[in-house]
């Protein structure tokens, strides 16, 4: 794709020649259909909990249900208000980091400290989960937006809670060596098949059974993880086997 910016007329040995200058705007134009790609889906993957929330919301309001019932229609409008919560915050920041990595603060971030937050915010929202922390007191400090990389924390806390049965244990840890910070979410859960261990990376993609389905989220957490973590210049993956649990990494260069 080209724009032109200017226009010229020259004469050249005697003859009239038309000048045009362009600038190649091809970066521009495919972050644009990227854009509107995204804003299309996320409005079709709104529609599904909107519709859901609005049913129940309407049976409740019109019919008379006894209290066990009525508990059970409000928990699925408050998971579906989880999950779009969820998508719009994923979303909104996936637009952001997407914008340019320019407008955040980048500073010296302790990955230990994040950690400790992220567990605290955690270890009171959900009390049937263990959550144990596994991190060495002298980790380097990683160069980064210290929001992003909570954000990133905190999705794989949130999924290694959202996909392992109460009463679960979640680690998280994290070790250095050769100038790399790698830390770690591990859960004893469902797992995850080999097949789907790359695709669950993938915007919008959900491992698709019924258990899953009864967990509220969108597909973009991962996609999130993966942005934030390859703006820092760093890697991630997961290590999982179908009904132990899973565990994943996110590796970013330390300071030296
Ligand atoms: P969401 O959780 O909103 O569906 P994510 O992008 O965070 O979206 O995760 C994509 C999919 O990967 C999930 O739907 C789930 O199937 C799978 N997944 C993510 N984390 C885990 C985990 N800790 N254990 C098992 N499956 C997981």
């Amino acid at each position: 794709w080209y724009q032109c910016i200017d226009k010229a007329i020259r004469w050249t040995d005697g003859r009239m020649v038309r000048m045009e200058i362009a600038i190649d705007i091809t970066e521009r134009k495919e972050m644009e259909r990227m854009k509107d790609e995204m804003i299309s889906a996320v409005s079709h993957e709104m529609h599904t909990p909107l519709t859901a929330m609005m049913g129940f919301t309407e049976f409740l309001l019109e019919n008379e249900v006894d209290r066990d019932l009525q508990k059970n229609y409000l928990k699925t409008i408050y998971r579906e208000t989880e999950r779009l919560n969820e998508l719009i915050t994923n979303f909104l920041q996936l637009q952001r980091l997407k914008a340019s990595m320019v407008k955040f603060r980048i500073t010296p971030v302790a990955v230990g400290l994040l950690v400790a937050d992220v567990v605290s915010l955690y270890a009171a929202a959900s009390k049937k989960h263990r959550i144990v922390v596994e991190c060495p007191p002298d980790l380097p400090p990683v160069r980064g937006n210290e929001e992003q990389l909570y954000q990133a924390i905190s999705n794989l806390v949130s999924n290694a809670i959202k996909y392992s049965p109460d009463g679960g244990d979640v680690t998280i840890g994290a070790s250095a060596a050769a100038d790399i910070v790698t830390l770690w979410v591990r859960d004893q859960g469902i797992g995850i098949s080999p097949e789907f261990q790359e695709k669950i990376f993938e915007r919008f993609f959900r491992v698709d059974n019924s258990d899953r389905r009864k967990v509220g989220g969108a597909g973009l957490g991962l996609t999130l993880v993966r942005e934030i973590v390859a703006t820092h210049g760093g890697r991630s993956w997961v290590e999982s086997s179908p009904g132990k649990g899973s565990t994943f990494f996110i590796s970013l260069p330390a300071m030296t």
